[in-house]
């Protein structure tokens, strides 16, 4: 799937998680205020786009110099890096680097991501090296796509003003 989705899709992860631990009276307002919503976003960018980096054709793949080559093609699209096993390492070495709550958030986007990706007929093999796929009909780019996008484009700003307003 496009990345735009992908995106959109972490974004709304991110808002109704919030909403749910609200609803639940575990409030999480006072660890991620509105001005930390640049931060939050970074990580939600991050975590979206990193399963990709095993793609010839995704932003990130595209932009790999050319010593890393070799190891892309090591890595099958789809395999490893679209993992709940690849996202738990990375979110742990991340948690060196930045706040645990942030290495959370990063690993609820990588998590989505390989989610949605379940949903195209591609599929992913989330528990990976186990050899299962899940996979599904919404095909990339298609008007399927479109549609899922304009969905989480428009939950994601109602989501969001009620965040700022909160
Ligand atoms: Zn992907």
């Amino acid at each position: 799937m496009r990345f735009i989705t992908h995106f959109l899709f972490s974004v709304l992860g991110f808002f109704l998680f919030l909403q749910i631990a609200e609803f639940v009276h575990c409030s999480l307002e006072s660890y991620f205020p509105v001005n930390s919503l640049l931060v939050v976003a970074f990580f939600l960018f991050l975590g979206t786009i990193l399963p990709d980096i095993d793609t010839t054709s995704s932003r990130l793949g595209k932009k790999t110099p050319f010593f890393l080559k070799p190891l892309r093609l090591l890595i099958k699209h789809r395999g490893f890096f679209h993992s709940v096993l690849a996202g738990l390492l990375l979110a742990y070495l991340i948690a060196f680097l930045a706040p645990i709550k942030y290495s959370l958030v990063f690993l609820l986007a990588y998590f989505l991501h390989i989610l949605l990706d379940g949903f195209t007929p591609k599929g992913v093999k989330a528990f990976w090296p186990l050899p299962f796929r899940f996979k599904g009909r919404i095909r990339t780019g298609k008007l399927e796509e479109s549609f899922l996008c304009l969905v989480f484009l428009v939950s994601d700003l109602i989501l969001l003003f009620i965040f700022i307003g909160h």
